[in-house]
């Protein structure tokens, strides 16, 4: 009795083992796989990704406006509801258009996949007559 007394009174003015998620947040470690999203300045359109993706997370969706190094004209928007952050597009992908971040917070209706993020980084492409003047 007097043993348990002793571990209440003790555990009482001990530190809690827990944190007070998420009004504090732990700091991601190093190696953590957080959400990743393809950079359409770089992404081809090869769709390798989406046919390796092993639980079919991510589908191929027609890109806003044509750009000169994505000849077919779509890109790769990933379900993180179904993601399993195995990295195997981030590593498939021949032009490394993948942008890694060690982002966990994936709870919430606001970003459930990841067109936002990826229409974020369309680069901006100048009209045809304004291509052809910088030609000249
Ligand atoms: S990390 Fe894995 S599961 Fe998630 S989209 Fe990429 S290939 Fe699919
Ligand atoms: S593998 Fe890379 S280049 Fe090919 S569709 Fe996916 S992100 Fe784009």
């Amino acid at each position: 009795m007097l043993k348990l007394l002793k571990e209440i009174v003790s555990n009482v003015f001990k530190k809690p083992v827990t944190i007070e998620y998420p009004k504090v947040k732990p700091a991601p470690t190093e190696r953590l796989r957080g959400r990743q999203y393809p950079d359409l300045r770089k992404c081809i359109g090869c769709s390798l990704c989406f046919i390796d993706c092993p639980s079919n997370a991510i589908k191929m969706e027609k890109l806003p406006r044509q750009l000169p190094h994505n000849k077919r004209g779509i890109f790769p928007v990933i379900d993180y509801g179904k993601c399993l952050f195995c990295y195997q597009c981030v590593f498939v992908c021949p032009v490394k258009a993948y942008v890694v971040t060690t982002d966990y917070e994936l709870a919430g209706s606001e970003l459930e996949n990841s067109e936002r993020l990826s229409l974020e980084t369309m680069p901006e492409v100048p009209r045809q007559e304004e291509q052809g003047s910088q030609g000249r």
